[in-house]
């Protein structure tokens, strides 16, 4: 009875998904599952169950999307049909929009020989999903302030991982970055195997100690020293109280080279060296990626297919990318979180202090960008000091960004809450040829994409 009613559950939820879909084009929706799962409870449970090879899930505060579309292109290559919420719709109604989009009208989905569930998962709504989803794999990434409005500490959301990963009914094998101390501690609260990744490079910068806000303590309060810090709080630390210190990882990044449009380094896993190189910059694409290879290592996926598959990787959508209009180019970065904001800053500093930077800000506060904006006072935008920036602020904070940055030393050009407008303006200072950096959160990286999508279109350039 339970499996017929979600069955019903899902064929109106797929339903309702396809009549908003008549109704307005653009996007993904967390329609169906919301449908789906007031119809029938206990669904997501059931569905997870179903999976012929399990489910997998990708949690942390940045990165989550990334590494999902990461490992999906591995699964997708070792010959998995992996149903995905790829779209960034995290919570259980996006998960079971999931399932309800996949199903057929009499709600079944196609049978494949290997078959998983590869989920981005909210690092809040994981505690609350876990026991339903009993993901056979769970893979934690990292704890940044984030969103302080709604998730309350970071500790806190520790706590609560680590009592759900430590229940009694729970086998699964966790996939830990072992360079944040906070994730790190999940180890000790497992009884299933374990896969670590972390970056092994003492050539890289060092970020300023003064940076580490997130994880500064170790669990017994003595304060955590690090002899290689590589992001935040991310890097070799160790407790001289407790004589613990981060181990030598499993999976990890070797001789890493950082350019202003790509990184390469490589990827050792137990002992086996293999090249990398991407068309995207940045330190922690280089952790979405350890992520996604310990991930599928930890899925017993074979390393040179590994190897292959992320070497092949592009641009996923909104988190870092490039359209071309009137020959100009226009490069979108999501940034919510200081520890983001600081790796955006990296990304669009010259290499140079006579070069020009065009920067459209655009600063959201709706639910998904974290409605309390003080985030922006923890980032250290005062870094681009001696740059010369020609600065538009926009989206529904836009006056609030502007004085951030004025803080900062660089006073805007123009305040304009509307976007498109604001698009328009900071675009007639770039010359043919030349390049716009957007930074955006997450609701105006979507409006800001919906209008280069829809101009590439009528422009019919191509998104490259
Ligand atoms: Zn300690």
């Amino acid at each position: 009875m339970d499996a017929l009613k979600d069955r019903i559950a899902l064929v109106c939820g797929r339903l309702a998904g396809q009549i908003l879909r008549l109704r307005r084009k653009d996007g993904a929706t967390a329609l169906p599952g919301l449908v789906s799962g007031l119809i029938s409870k206990n669904l997501l449970c059931s569905l997870s169950q179903n999976m012929v090879d399990g489910v997998v899930t990708i949690s942390g505060t940045n990165g989550k999307t990334t590494t999902t579309n990461f490992l999906n292109l591995i699964l997708e290559d070792a010959g998995f049909s992996a149903l995905t919420n790829g779209a960034g719709s995290n919570l259980e109604r996006g998960l079971i929009s999931a399932y309800a989009n996949s199903v057929n009208i009499l709600g079944k989905y196609p049978k494949t020989a290997l078959q998983v569930g590869l989920f981005e998962v909210d690092e809040a709504e994981l505690a609350r999903t876990f026991d339903q989803l009993k993901p056979r794999v769970s893979t934690f990434l990292n704890l940044f302030r984030d969103q302080l409005d709604r998730y309350g500490e970071v500790d806190n959301l520790a706590l609560r991982w680590q009592d759900m990963i430590g229940a009694d009914n729970w086998q699964g094998t966790i996939v830990i970055n072992v360079d944040d101390p906070n994730i790190y501690k999940l180890q000790e609260c497992t009884t299933g195997e374990v896969t670590t990744f972390g970056i092994e490079d003492d050539n890289l910068e060092i970020t300023d100690i003064h940076n580490v806000k997130d994880a500064r303590f170790c669990g017994k309060g003595s304060i955590l020293r690090y002899d290689t810090l590589y992001m935040s709080h991310l890097g070799k630390w160790r407790c001289d109280c407790c004589v613990v210190s981060r181990p030598k990882p499993r999976v990890s990044a070797q001789n890493i080279s950082l350019r202003n449009d790509s990184s390469s380094f490589d990827l050792v896993i137990d002992g086996n060296s293999k090249k990398i190189t991407i068309d995207m910059p940045g330190l922690y694409v280089v952790y979405d990626l350890l992520a996604a290879a310990a991930t599928a290592y930890a899925l017993e996926i074979d390393i040179d297919l590994i190897v292959s598959s992320l070497n092949k990787v592009k641009a996923p959508h909104g988190r870092q990318e490039t359209f071309l209009l009137d020959q100009k180019e226009i490069r979108i970065l999501l940034t919510k979180n200081p520890t983001g904001f600081n790796e955006t800053i990296k990304i669009i500093m010259p290499a140079f202090e006579s070069v020009k930077v065009n920067l459209l800000a655009i600063l959201n506060d709706g639910i998904q960008d974290g409605e309390d904006v003080s985030w922006i006072y923890d980032a250290d935008v005062e870094r681009l000091r001696r740059y010369n920036i020609d600065l538009v602020c926009s989206g529904v904070r836009a006056s609030d960004f502007a004085l951030r940055w004025h803080l900062a030393g660089h006073n805007p050009r123009l305040v304009c809450p509307n976007i498109e407008e604001a698009l328009d303006k900071a675009l007639d200072n770039v010359s043919a040829g030349g390049r716009l950096d957007v930074i955006a959160t997450y609701t105006a990286m979507l409006q800001i994409r919906s209008i280069l999508v829809n101009r590439s279109r009528k422009a019919k350039h191509a998104i490259i």
